[in-house]
């Protein structure tokens, strides 16, 4: 592959740079502000707007929908710059990146007329609801039930870990149509306004800021047929061919190596540079962090040259893990104590670093999947 950016992509990130060091530069600090938050969600709602004016929050969409009918790599110059400033489009990721593009492909004239403009617009938030308390990994295991009535389906089930749903206008919700032998046969994709009755959210402190996580209890949701994106108990399929790429769809690695530059100049500043140990640890993390940036243009790459997803995206998934680890450790070696402070860089790079290998494919499953598809090691 050619790795250099064409003429037109490095422009695009030249105005984008810009437009960021302009838009983010007053007090902008997302450590500060804590994912999830009501602070960084009003943010972030005033900047996707302004994101959305000028044409960039769904380049890479196609024109009749609302978008800018860009290609893959402009779109992922557009996601690597703001993984780099610490994401701030907040949860706006996903509609961008997937959400939308599912109902493109998926949905029916009505859905594409009704969804699809407020989120070029920047007007909405999605949250994902496919995690239950006992399908994780396992997300074929999943028991929310939805059954068909005359007016449409009754849902019933409990979701868990849903980021943002507590200011979501909408989840992309798995439940069970089928029976629970049907497995990954029997699931559909509904398209699930928040505020139906019978929604109930909850929030979780967690790990990664105590605003980020949420519980979904559905009891006897009413909603249409029309709610349903895709043929009934297709949605196996449709969460597989549209996340093909969200594996990689978050370049943590700009963010890790940003938070690296930041805890270079604070070992610049406490004197720790003469230690040749603190230099060779600084040298490996950054290599993890550019292995992790080319892995994920290997995977960009099929993508722009519309290829079928391989299981490279599993390597540049786990080098983006190893990266934001390396670099999370390397916080608490060389911060010491001060890095136990909550919210500094030091705290913020650990805990992202944890959530890290397990959100969108847990880092052994991804390992799992090297060993068999790629090492063609024997499965046990
Ligand atoms: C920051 C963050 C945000 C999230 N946001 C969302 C969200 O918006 N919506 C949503 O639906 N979910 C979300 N999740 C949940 C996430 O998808 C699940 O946590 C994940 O799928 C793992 O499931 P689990 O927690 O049930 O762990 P389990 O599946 O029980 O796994 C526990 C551990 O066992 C390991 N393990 C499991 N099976 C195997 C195996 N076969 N081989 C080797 N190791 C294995 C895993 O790697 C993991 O380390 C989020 C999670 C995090 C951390």
């Amino acid at each position: 592959m050619e790795f250099a950016f064409s003429t037109a992509d490095a422009a695009f990130r030249n105005d984008l740079v810009d437009f960021l060091d302009r838009e983010l530069a007053d007090g902008w600090n997302r450590s500060e502000f804590g994912l999830g938050s009501a602070v960084f969600t009003e943010f972030s709602r005033g900047f996707v707007r302004r994101l959305a004016d000028r044409g960039w929050l769904t380049p890479h969409w196609p024109e009749e929908y609302g978008g800018g009918g860009q290609g893959a790599w402009q779109h992922f110059v557009l996601g690597e710059e703001m993984w780099k400033r610490g994401e701030p489009r907040g949860p706006q990721y996903m509609n961008v990146n997937w959400v939308g593009p599912a109902i493109v492909k998926y949905g029916t004239e009505e859905q594409k007329k009704t969804l699809l403009p407020p989120i070029t617009r920047g007007e909405v938030f999605w949250c994902q609801g496919f995690s239950e308390p006992e399908a994780g990994t396992d997300l074929a295991a999943l028991k929310t039930r939805a059954v068909r009535d005359k007016d449409g389906y009754v849902i019933d089930g409990q979701k868990i870990w849903t980021s943002y749903a507590h200011e979501a206008d909408y989840c992309f919700l798995l439940a069970r149509t089928g029976s629970a032998a049907d497995g990954r046969d029997g699931i559909s994709v509904f398209l699930l306004p928040l505020d139906t009755p019978g929604v109930e959210v909850r929030r979780i402190d967690g790990f990664v800021g105590n605003d980020s996580f949420n519980e979904l209890f559905l009891t006897g949701v009413r909603v249409p047929e029309e709610c349903r994106l895709g043929a009934e108990n297709k949605g196996w399929d449709i969460v597989r061919r549209t996340l093909a790429y969200e594996r990689v769809g978050a370049p943590r690695y700009a963010r890790a190596a940003l938070v690296l530059d930041g805890l270079a100049a604070w070992c610049r500043e406490a004197g720790l540079f003469a230690d040749p140990g603190i230099r060779e640890q600084f040298g490996d993390a950054r290599a993890l962090c550019e292995a992790a940036r080319v892995l994920v243009y290997r995977v960009i790459d099929e993508r722009a040259k519309a290829k079928e997803p391989s299981p490279k995206a599993y390597q540049a998934r786990a080098a983006m893990v190893q990266a934001e680890r390396a670099v999370g450790d390397l916080a608490l070696d060389v911060m010491g104590a001060e890095a136990l402070v909550e919210k500094s860089p030091g705290d913020a790079q650990f805990r992202n670093s944890l959530g890290a290998g397990i959100a969108a494919g847990s880092y052994e499953v991804q390992l799992n999947l090297i060993s068999r598809l790629i090492l063609q090691l024997p499965k046990e």
